[in-house]
Protein backbone atom coordinates (compact mmCIF):
# COMPACT_ATOMS: atom_id res chain seq x y z
CA UNK A 1 0.00 0.00 0.00
CA UNK A 2 2.86 2.20 -0.86
CA UNK A 3 0.28 4.95 -2.35
CA UNK A 4 -1.93 4.98 0.95
CA UNK A 5 -4.54 7.54 0.70
CA UNK A 6 -2.50 9.53 -2.75
CA UNK A 7 -5.33 10.79 -4.50
CA UNK A 8 -4.69 10.25 -8.34
CA UNK A 9 -5.78 10.62 -11.55
CA UNK A 10 -5.66 8.35 -14.98
CA UNK A 11 -7.19 9.58 -17.93
CA UNK A 12 -8.71 7.18 -20.42
CA UNK A 13 -9.44 4.46 -17.86
CA UNK A 14 -12.45 2.75 -18.94
CA UNK A 15 -9.98 0.14 -21.21
CA UNK A 16 -6.94 -1.04 -22.10
CA UNK A 17 -3.70 0.30 -20.76
CA UNK A 18 -5.63 3.16 -18.47
CA UNK A 19 -7.47 0.65 -16.90
CA UNK A 20 -4.99 -1.70 -15.68
CA UNK A 21 -3.41 1.65 -14.17
CA UNK A 22 -6.05 3.00 -12.66
CA UNK A 23 -6.83 -0.60 -10.76
CA UNK A 24 -3.27 -1.17 -10.44
CA UNK A 25 -2.81 2.50 -8.67
CA UNK A 26 -6.00 1.46 -6.67
CA UNK A 27 -4.86 -1.51 -5.55
CA UNK A 28 -1.77 -0.07 -3.78
CA UNK A 29 -3.48 2.25 -2.05
CA UNK A 30 -4.01 5.37 -4.24
CA UNK A 31 -7.73 7.05 -4.55
CA UNK A 32 -8.34 7.56 -8.00
CA UNK A 33 -10.28 9.06 -10.34
CA UNK A 34 -10.46 7.55 -13.61
CA UNK A 35 -11.76 9.18 -16.16
CA UNK A 36 -13.96 7.76 -19.44
CA UNK A 37 -15.56 9.52 -22.85
CA UNK A 38 -18.69 8.29 -22.09
CA UNK A 39 -21.04 7.70 -19.30
CA UNK A 40 -21.44 3.84 -19.84
CA UNK A 41 -17.71 4.02 -19.48
CA UNK A 42 -17.46 5.81 -16.53
CA UNK A 43 -20.14 3.51 -14.54
CA UNK A 44 -17.62 0.76 -15.47
CA UNK A 45 -14.69 2.63 -13.84
CA UNK A 46 -17.06 3.68 -10.46
CA UNK A 47 -17.43 -0.59 -10.57
CA UNK A 48 -14.02 -0.72 -10.99
CA UNK A 49 -12.66 1.48 -8.42
CA UNK A 50 -15.29 1.92 -6.00
CA UNK A 51 -14.08 -1.18 -3.60
CA UNK A 52 -10.41 1.16 -3.23
CA UNK A 53 -11.96 4.30 -2.74
CA UNK A 54 -12.37 5.47 -6.45
CA UNK A 55 -14.84 6.56 -8.84
CA UNK A 56 -15.36 7.36 -12.76
CA UNK A 57 -15.98 10.40 -14.52
CA UNK A 58 -16.56 11.55 -17.86
CA UNK A 59 -14.19 13.75 -19.61
CA UNK A 60 -12.83 14.74 -22.74
CA UNK A 61 -9.17 15.93 -22.30
CA UNK A 62 -9.76 18.02 -25.35
CA UNK A 63 -12.67 19.56 -23.27
CA UNK A 64 -10.03 22.52 -21.58
CA UNK A 65 -13.13 23.57 -19.37
CA UNK A 66 -14.29 20.01 -18.03
CA UNK A 67 -10.57 19.76 -17.67
CA UNK A 68 -10.18 22.14 -15.03
CA UNK A 69 -13.22 21.83 -13.81
CA UNK A 70 -12.69 18.26 -13.21
CA UNK A 71 -9.21 19.41 -11.37
CA UNK A 72 -10.73 21.91 -9.45
CA UNK A 73 -13.36 19.03 -7.79
CA UNK A 74 -10.19 16.72 -6.70
CA UNK A 75 -8.53 19.95 -5.22
CA UNK A 76 -11.24 20.03 -3.05
CA UNK A 77 -10.54 16.41 -1.91
CA UNK A 78 -7.10 17.70 -1.51
CA UNK A 79 -5.39 17.91 -4.77
CA UNK A 80 -3.99 15.26 -7.37
CA UNK A 81 -0.93 13.86 -6.27
CA UNK A 82 -0.54 11.42 -9.25
CA UNK A 83 -1.26 12.52 -12.81
CA UNK A 84 -1.48 9.46 -15.33
CA UNK A 85 -1.83 11.54 -18.88
CA UNK A 86 -2.82 8.07 -20.43
CA UNK A 87 -5.74 8.99 -23.05
CA UNK A 88 -4.62 8.60 -26.46
CA UNK A 89 -6.22 7.81 -30.68
CA UNK A 90 -4.50 7.37 -33.37
CA UNK A 91 -5.83 8.66 -36.76
CA UNK A 92 -3.42 6.89 -39.43
CA UNK A 93 -2.92 7.92 -43.37
CA UNK A 94 0.28 8.42 -44.94
CA UNK A 95 1.74 12.29 -44.77
CA UNK A 96 1.16 13.09 -48.46
CA UNK A 97 -2.34 12.15 -47.81
CA UNK A 98 -2.70 13.34 -44.29
CA UNK A 99 -5.85 15.90 -43.25
CA UNK A 100 -5.31 18.79 -41.19
CA UNK A 101 -8.14 17.50 -39.14
CA UNK A 102 -6.18 14.12 -38.81
CA UNK A 103 -3.34 16.21 -37.68
CA UNK A 104 -5.10 18.53 -35.11
CA UNK A 105 -7.51 15.93 -33.52
CA UNK A 106 -4.40 13.65 -32.83
CA UNK A 107 -1.99 16.80 -31.65
CA UNK A 108 -4.98 17.92 -29.91
CA UNK A 109 -5.49 14.49 -27.71
CA UNK A 110 -2.07 13.44 -27.17
CA UNK A 111 -0.12 16.44 -26.63
CA UNK A 112 -1.94 19.58 -25.86
CA UNK A 113 -4.36 17.80 -23.57
CA UNK A 114 -1.37 16.30 -21.86
CA UNK A 115 0.07 19.44 -21.41
CA UNK A 116 -3.13 21.57 -20.38
CA UNK A 117 -3.59 19.13 -17.50
CA UNK A 118 -0.16 19.07 -16.24
CA UNK A 119 -0.20 23.11 -15.66
CA UNK A 120 -3.66 22.45 -13.90
CA UNK A 121 -1.54 19.90 -11.27
CA UNK A 122 1.49 21.90 -10.77
CA UNK A 123 0.66 24.77 -8.63
CA UNK A 124 -1.13 22.16 -6.02
CA UNK A 125 1.50 19.61 -6.52
CA UNK A 126 4.15 22.25 -6.15
CA UNK A 127 2.44 23.65 -3.21
CA UNK A 128 2.45 20.21 -1.12
CA UNK A 129 6.05 19.47 -2.08
CA UNK A 130 5.14 16.21 -3.52
CA UNK A 131 3.73 15.35 -6.69
CA UNK A 132 4.16 12.26 -9.59
CA UNK A 133 3.20 13.41 -13.70
CA UNK A 134 3.34 10.53 -15.41
CA UNK A 135 2.72 10.48 -19.42
CA UNK A 136 2.02 7.57 -21.32
CA UNK A 137 3.90 8.10 -24.86
CA UNK A 138 4.99 5.23 -27.40
CA UNK A 139 8.06 3.84 -29.03
CA UNK A 140 6.86 5.49 -32.13
CA UNK A 141 7.67 8.80 -30.47
CA UNK A 142 11.44 7.74 -31.00
CA UNK A 143 11.40 5.46 -33.59
CA UNK A 144 8.52 6.45 -36.26
CA UNK A 145 5.96 4.84 -38.21
CA UNK A 146 5.05 4.95 -41.52
CA UNK A 147 1.24 6.31 -41.45
CA UNK A 148 1.51 7.87 -38.00
CA UNK A 149 3.92 10.99 -38.36
CA UNK A 150 0.87 12.78 -36.23
CA UNK A 151 0.74 10.32 -33.23
CA UNK A 152 4.70 10.16 -33.63
CA UNK A 153 5.08 13.60 -33.61
CA UNK A 154 2.90 14.17 -30.39
CA UNK A 155 4.34 11.32 -28.40
CA UNK A 156 7.99 12.76 -29.41
CA UNK A 157 6.25 16.10 -28.34
CA UNK A 158 5.09 14.70 -24.81
CA UNK A 159 8.81 13.27 -24.45
CA UNK A 160 10.62 16.81 -24.82
CA UNK A 161 7.86 18.78 -22.50
CA UNK A 162 8.26 16.29 -20.02
CA UNK A 163 11.92 16.73 -19.91
CA UNK A 164 10.84 20.46 -19.68
CA UNK A 165 8.51 20.06 -16.72
CA UNK A 166 10.49 18.35 -14.72
CA UNK A 167 13.34 20.26 -14.74
CA UNK A 168 10.47 23.59 -14.05
CA UNK A 169 9.73 21.47 -10.75
CA UNK A 170 11.77 19.29 -9.56
CA UNK A 171 12.68 22.00 -6.99
CA UNK A 172 9.31 21.51 -5.66
CA UNK A 173 9.86 17.51 -5.16
CA UNK A 174 7.83 16.96 -8.38
CA UNK A 175 8.75 14.47 -10.49
CA UNK A 176 7.68 13.80 -14.10
CA UNK A 177 8.56 10.99 -16.23
CA UNK A 178 7.21 8.92 -19.56
CA UNK A 179 6.17 5.81 -20.08
CA UNK A 180 6.68 4.16 -23.62
CA UNK A 181 4.93 1.29 -24.34
CA UNK A 182 5.93 -0.85 -27.29
CA UNK A 183 3.32 -2.90 -28.97
CA UNK A 184 0.68 -4.20 -26.35
CA UNK A 185 -2.54 -5.75 -26.60
CA UNK A 186 -5.37 -3.36 -26.69
CA UNK A 187 -8.16 -2.07 -28.62
CA UNK A 188 -5.73 0.40 -30.07
CA UNK A 189 -3.44 -2.66 -32.01
CA UNK A 190 -6.21 -5.16 -31.84
CA UNK A 191 -6.96 -4.51 -36.20
CA UNK A 192 -3.51 -6.29 -37.13
CA UNK A 193 -3.57 -9.49 -39.48
CA UNK A 194 -1.47 -12.33 -38.99
CA UNK A 195 1.18 -11.11 -41.40
CA UNK A 196 1.57 -7.96 -39.72
CA UNK A 197 1.28 -9.64 -35.99
CA UNK A 198 4.35 -12.18 -37.19
CA UNK A 199 6.69 -9.70 -38.25
CA UNK A 200 6.29 -7.43 -35.48
CA UNK A 201 6.65 -10.45 -32.96
CA UNK A 202 9.91 -10.64 -35.10
CA UNK A 203 10.85 -7.33 -33.74
CA UNK A 204 10.78 -8.09 -30.47
CA UNK A 205 13.63 -9.82 -28.41
CA UNK A 206 11.10 -11.15 -25.60
CA UNK A 207 8.98 -12.65 -28.00
CA UNK A 208 5.86 -11.77 -27.32
CA UNK A 209 3.18 -8.44 -26.60
CA UNK A 210 3.01 -6.59 -23.98
CA UNK A 211 0.10 -6.73 -21.52
CA UNK A 212 -1.35 -3.52 -20.03
CA UNK A 213 -0.41 -4.62 -16.69
CA UNK A 214 2.97 -4.60 -18.14
CA UNK A 215 2.58 -0.79 -18.53
CA UNK A 216 0.60 -0.45 -14.98
CA UNK A 217 3.50 -2.17 -13.37
CA UNK A 218 6.00 0.43 -14.56
CA UNK A 219 3.67 3.40 -13.96
CA UNK A 220 3.09 2.39 -10.25
CA UNK A 221 7.05 2.14 -10.07
CA UNK A 222 7.41 5.32 -11.04
CA UNK A 223 4.34 6.94 -9.17
CA UNK A 224 5.95 4.63 -5.60
CA UNK A 225 8.51 6.07 -3.49
CA UNK A 226 11.15 3.71 -4.38
CA UNK A 227 11.13 6.26 -7.66
CA UNK A 228 11.93 9.52 -5.73
CA UNK A 229 14.90 10.15 -7.63
CA UNK A 230 13.61 9.58 -11.27
CA UNK A 231 12.49 12.83 -13.27
CA UNK A 232 12.65 13.89 -16.84
CA UNK A 233 12.85 9.72 -18.60
CA UNK A 234 11.42 8.03 -20.60
CA UNK A 235 10.98 4.63 -19.18
CA UNK A 236 10.72 2.42 -22.33
CA UNK A 237 8.78 -0.96 -21.59
CA UNK A 238 8.74 -2.63 -25.20
CA UNK A 239 10.07 -6.02 -24.42
CA UNK A 240 13.51 -4.98 -26.53
CA UNK A 241 11.69 -4.02 -29.67
CA UNK A 242 14.12 -1.54 -31.44
CA UNK A 243 17.36 -1.97 -29.14
P1 LIG B 1 -7.30 2.37 -26.23
O1 LIG B 1 -7.77 2.91 -27.53
O2 LIG B 1 -7.75 1.04 -25.77
O3 LIG B 1 -7.60 3.40 -25.04
C1 LIG B 1 -7.43 4.79 -25.21
C2 LIG B 1 -8.19 5.48 -24.11
O4 LIG B 1 -8.13 6.90 -24.33
C3 LIG B 1 -9.68 5.10 -24.11
O5 LIG B 1 -10.11 4.92 -22.79
C4 LIG B 1 -10.35 6.31 -24.75
O6 LIG B 1 -11.67 6.52 -24.33
C5 LIG B 1 -9.43 7.42 -24.22
N1 LIG B 1 -9.59 8.64 -25.02
C6 LIG B 1 -9.44 8.79 -26.36
N2 LIG B 1 -9.72 10.07 -26.70
C7 LIG B 1 -10.05 10.72 -25.56
C8 LIG B 1 -10.43 12.04 -25.26
N3 LIG B 1 -10.55 12.99 -26.21
N4 LIG B 1 -10.70 12.36 -23.98
C9 LIG B 1 -10.56 11.44 -23.00
N5 LIG B 1 -10.22 10.17 -23.21
C10 LIG B 1 -9.96 9.82 -24.48
O7 LIG B 1 -5.72 2.42 -26.31
P2 LIG B 1 -4.55 1.89 -25.36
O8 LIG B 1 -3.75 0.96 -26.16
O9 LIG B 1 -5.04 1.47 -24.03
O10 LIG B 1 -3.69 3.24 -25.25
C11 LIG B 1 -3.48 3.95 -24.05
C12 LIG B 1 -2.28 4.86 -24.23
O11 LIG B 1 -1.13 4.06 -24.52
C13 LIG B 1 -2.41 5.84 -25.39
O12 LIG B 1 -1.84 7.09 -25.03
C14 LIG B 1 -1.61 5.19 -26.49
O13 LIG B 1 -1.12 6.13 -27.42
C15 LIG B 1 -0.51 4.55 -25.69
N6 LIG B 1 0.17 3.46 -26.38
C16 LIG B 1 -0.47 2.28 -26.66
C17 LIG B 1 0.23 1.27 -27.30
C18 LIG B 1 -0.38 -0.07 -27.62
O14 LIG B 1 0.32 -0.91 -28.20
N7 LIG B 1 -1.62 -0.35 -27.28
C19 LIG B 1 1.55 1.46 -27.67
C20 LIG B 1 2.17 2.65 -27.38
C21 LIG B 1 1.47 3.64 -26.73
Amino acid sequence: MDLKDKIALVTGASRGIGKAIALELAVRGAIVTGTSTTQEGAADVTAMLKPHGGHGVVLNVTDAAACDALIDSLGQAGGVAILVNNAGITRDNLSMRMKDDEWDSVIDTNLKSVFRLSRAVMKPMMKARWGRIINITSVVGSSGNPGQANYAASKAGVAGMSRALARELGSRNVTVNCVAPGFIETDMTKALDENQTAALLGQIPLGRFGSAADIAHAVSFLASPSAAYITGITLHVNGGMYL
